[in-house]
C-alpha cells in the first residue's frame, strides 16, 4: 500500500506544522547541508534547511544534474536504482542531514549517506516523516539515528 504524503500538503497548517518538528529537532545543531532525496525530499528538506540556515543539496536520480556528478548505485525491490550529487556541493568535514519522506527497506537513505561520507562529509542523522519498520531499514543506516514522525505496521 503506497503511504502518500500529498494530502499533508494540502492542509498548511500541518505542513507547517511538520516542518516545524524538524526545524526544532535541528536548529542550532551546527548542520550546515540539508540534502533531499529525490523526489519527496525536495518537499521537506528545502523549508528545513532555510529555517536552520543550511544549504540545500538534492540527491537526484541518474542524468538530471547538470554538473559534474559523483553516484551511488543501490538495489531495489525490484531492480537497482541509482543516486547522484554535484560535485563540490559538500565539503569535507561539513555535518549533514539526509531528509526523505519515507523509508521502507533504507537502501535509499543508505546510498544517499554513502554520496555524503564519501566526499568527507558527516551524516548527523536521518530524516523521514514515516517509517514501514516491519522492514527494517533502520538497520540499513550504518548505526547513524534516524529520526520518523508516524510508523505504519
Ligand atoms: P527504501 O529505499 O526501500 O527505503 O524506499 C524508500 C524510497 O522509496 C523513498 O525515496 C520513498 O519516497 C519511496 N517509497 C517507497 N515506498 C513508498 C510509499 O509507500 N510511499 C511513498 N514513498 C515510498
Amino acid at each position: 500500500m503506497f503511504q502518500d504524503i500529498t494530502t499533508l500538503l494540502l492542509d498548511p497548517k500541518a505542513f507547517k506544522d511538520t516542518i516545524d518538528l524538524f526545524v526544532e529537532r535541528y536548529k542550532g545543531k551546527n548542520i550546515s547541508v540539508v540534502a533531499g532525496v529525490e523526489a519527496r525530499g525536495f518537499i521537506f528538506g528545502p523549508p528545513i534547511a532555510l529555517a536552520i540556515g543550511a544549504k540545500f543539496v538534492p540527491l537526484r536520480k541518474p542524468r538530471k544534474l547538470p554538473g559534474q556528478v559523483i553516484s551511488e548505485e543501490y538495489i531495489l525491490e525490484y531492480g537497482r536504482d541509482c543516486l547522484e550529487m554535484h560535485v563540490g556541493a559538500v565539503e569535507p568535514g561539513e555535518r549533514a542531514l539526509v531528509v526523505d519522506d519515507l523509508i521502507a527497506t533504507g537502501g535509499t537513505l543508505c546510498a544517499a549517506m554513502n554520496l555524503l561520507e564519501c566526499v568527507g562529509a558527516e551524516v548527523v542523522e536521518c530524516a523521514c516523516l514515516i517509517e514501514l519498520p516491519e522492514l527494517k531499514g533502520r538497520g540499513r543506516l550504518k548505526g547513524k539515528p534516524l529520526y520518523v514522525l508516524v510508523e505504519y505496521q
